[in-house]
């Protein structure tokens, strides 16, 4: 076996550590799968902020058990940037809403977290997917490019 490949099986046996645990544990707040801001079951793949991150690059996979669970909508300074006929928009403080915010830098967070919006939700259709082909191919292609 190659260094590469070794470290390849390594990867994957980490991650499906990761799902072992996100499915036993979840999250770190309380117990189950609580939201760290308002109490409430994070029920489904396509209400947490958690793998919305993870699957636009903005979460390092080893964070995901690390870091408390949240609703989407718990977290609006990054939800502000899902545009979607089907997500209702989120308020913000005018301190970190999106309409006091550079446009460009505003219209690539929309074009990236929509994204990432709508690969939860293909997700979630898929059912078994491993882990690590969760997140956005530029993604998953810079997770490799760090693990290699
Ligand atoms: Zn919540």
């Amino acid at each position: 076996m190659t260094t590469a490949s070794h470290a390849k099986t390594a990867a994957i046996a980490k991650a499906a550590n990761f799902i072992t645990q996100r499915t036993l544990t979840m999250a770190k707040c309380d117990e189950g799968y609580l939201c760290c801001v308002c109490g409430d079951d994070v029920e489904n793949i396509t209400d947490s902020d958690l793998y919305l991150r993870f699957v636009i690059g903005l979460l390092d996979p080893e964070l995901l058990h690390a870091q408390p669970e949240k609703h989407i909508r718990c977290n609006p300074t990054l939800a502000q940037f899902i545009v979607a006929d089907d997500f209702a928009p989120v308020e913000v403080e005018p301190d970190f809403a999106k309409q006091n915010l550079d446009p460009e830098y505003v219209s690539q967070r929309e074009a990236l977290v929509t994204r990432g919006w709508h690969r939860l939700k293909e997700l979630k259709a898929l059912g078994e997917v491993s882990i690590l082909e969760f997140p956005l191919p530029e993604v998953i292609e810079a997770l490799q490019q760090k693990k290699t």
